[in-house]
């Protein structure tokens, strides 16, 4: 009986001692600029496949490698992982789930493209979102489909049907607080690539891709060529290719890096959390009475985690916070004209271009438009 109680204690206390150290080991990495890079498909999924038998899982793969390879070359303090670093299958989820376990600072996923029309040609890159074309979306809906080979992906994306169009609205809601990063990275990324490999530039698209929205960071899918065009497959599966394709990527995540250094906080100061307001249904009446006026403020980004005061995301900006719904949401500003709030989101909308007014009621957020009906009615 003693026995068996001092080995529970021992138990303990050797949890809590590995526990702690390992605390300790994250909160030192914590510090160094991790880069994700996911080689898409992989082992029994062999993504698409050329006329000329290549396989995009190959390509990807190789890549992906040099990619990481000039990024350890040039920037030694930067910690690069491989979401694959062999021919092997990994789930969409596990993607995801290695980008946000390691808190990584960017997430780039990379694929090769395919398309019914043999003529279709190009390099694009992705950001997350409802789908600029039918194009983009037809490219998120066949990268998607890979779930299909998953036990259960019924239950781990949340009924999640790749084929199904009304799977897609999740998209159109969504609003991550990295995304202007994201499109910031996809930009540098396209142009570079584009430069590099003189292939046909597609541009910039957003699209809904799941992998994107499984993860917690600046993210961007890479579609480096079509490997269903003839020409372009022979392109794509040439060592001279690849390396061409790999230098673009790797120069556009470089110019995004070389922004971010220039523009980073010095965390020379304790980081502060700004503190939210819960969403509830109790009135706050110290805040504000219920016949008050609604109050307008600007809402610049949300995050699903809470942010440090001077987190680089803020721009400088001082902010204010709610939650709801399990989500912090940011703003600006605040007051019962929603004239002046006009003028402060056209303000804000150079450093946060989704920048948009929100309005409250005894602490409460309120339908934008009911409010603004409010405030006219009260100022005619
Ligand atoms: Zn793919």
């Amino acid at each position: 009986m003693t026995i068996k109680f001092l080995q529970i204690i021992l138990c303990i206390a050797v949890t809590l001692f590995t526990a702690l150290t390992r605390c300790e080991a994250q909160n030192n990495a914590g510090r160094q600029f991790t880069i994700v890079i996911d080689p898409g498909h992989g082992g029994k999924d062999p993504g698409a496949i050329g006329r000329g038998k290549t396989k995009e899982k190959t390509i990807n793969l190789n890549v992906s490698k040099s990619v990481g390879q000039l990024i350890k070359e040039r920037y030694p303090e930067v910690k690069v992982i491989y979401t694959r670093s062999t021919d092997k299958y990994i789930s969409l989820i596990d993607r995801a789930n290695i980008a946000n376990k390691a808190k990584a600072d960017l997430f780039v996923s990379i694929h090769t493209n395919a398309a019914k029309n043999r003529k279709a040609r190009g390099c694009e890159t992705f950001t997350l979102g409802s789908g600029s074309s039918a194009e983009a979306k037809a490219a998120a809906k066949y990268e998607n489909e890979v779930i299909l080979q998953e036990e259960n992906f019924e239950q781990v994306y949340g009924g999640f049907d790749p084929n199904s169009n009304d799977s897609y609205i999740i998209f159109d809601i969504i609003r991550t607080h990295d995304m202007e990063s994201s499109i910031s990275l996809a930009d540098k990324i396209q142009t570079r690539m584009t430069r590099r490999s003189k292939l046909h530039n597609r541009g910039v698209s957003s699209a809904g891709f799941l992998v994107l929205h499984q993860t917690a960071m600046p993210s961007v899918l890479v579609e480096l060529g079509f490997i269903s065009n003839p020409t372009e497959e022979k392109f794509l599966a040439s060592k001279s290719g690849q390396t061409a394709l790999a230098k673009g990527v790797f120069e556009g995540i470089s110019a995004y890096y070389e922004n971010y250094k220039k523009s980073s906080i010095p965390t020379n100061t304790a980081p502060v959390t700004v503190e939210c307001d819960e969403d509830t249904e109790q009135p706050k009446a110290d805040k504000q009475k219920s016949n008050d006026a609604p109050i307008f403020k600007v809402q610049i980004l949300t995050s699903s985690k809470k942010l440090k005061s001077n987190d680089k995301r803020f721009k400088g900006v001082k902010a204010d916070c709610y939650k709801e719904g399990g989500t912090y949401k940011y703003t600006c500003g605040a007051s019962t004209d929603y004239n002046a709030m006009v003028r402060k989101r056209k303000e804000l909308s150079k450093k946060f271009k989704e920048a948009f007014i929100v309005a409250f009621k005894n602490g409460r957020r309120i339908d934008i438009n009911k409010a603004k009906a409010e405030f006219e009615k009260k100022n005619k």
